[in-house]
């Protein structure tokens, strides 16, 4: 699995079906995160794309269910932005705090 963050976000096709499986993600047919996961995801975690992220969730028309999902989940699985909060890796924030 490439990434933990939105429950959406995941790649289509196979890998992204198995991937959705295994971490129970929700169907979220309106989720506005489906176009640009790019800005969910922590391996891309620059401060203005989580920044764009956040607003993205604000308005998502899946914002509730999204949310029951994420507090359904350990913690730690985790990453990335997720109905509106940011969840930094172990290693810290963003690729921006990277001296
Ligand atoms: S609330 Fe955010 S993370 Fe959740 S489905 Fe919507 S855009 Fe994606």
């Amino acid at each position: 699995m490439s990434r933990a963050g939105c429950p959406n976000a995941a790649p289509e096709g196979t890998l992204g079906l198995l991937a959705a499986i295994l971490r129970r993600a929700p169907r979220l047919p309106r989720a506005l995160c489906r176009d640009t996961p790019q800005l969910f995801d922590v391996p891309t975690g620059v401060r203005a794309d989580i920044d764009q992220a956040l607003t993205i969730c604000r308005v998502c028309p899946e914002f509730g269910p999204c949310a029951e999902w994420a507090r359904s989940q350990p913690r730690r699985s985790l990453s990335g932005v997720v109905a509106g909060r940011w969840y930094p890796t172990k290693n810290g924030g963003t690729q921006d705090d990277k001296p």
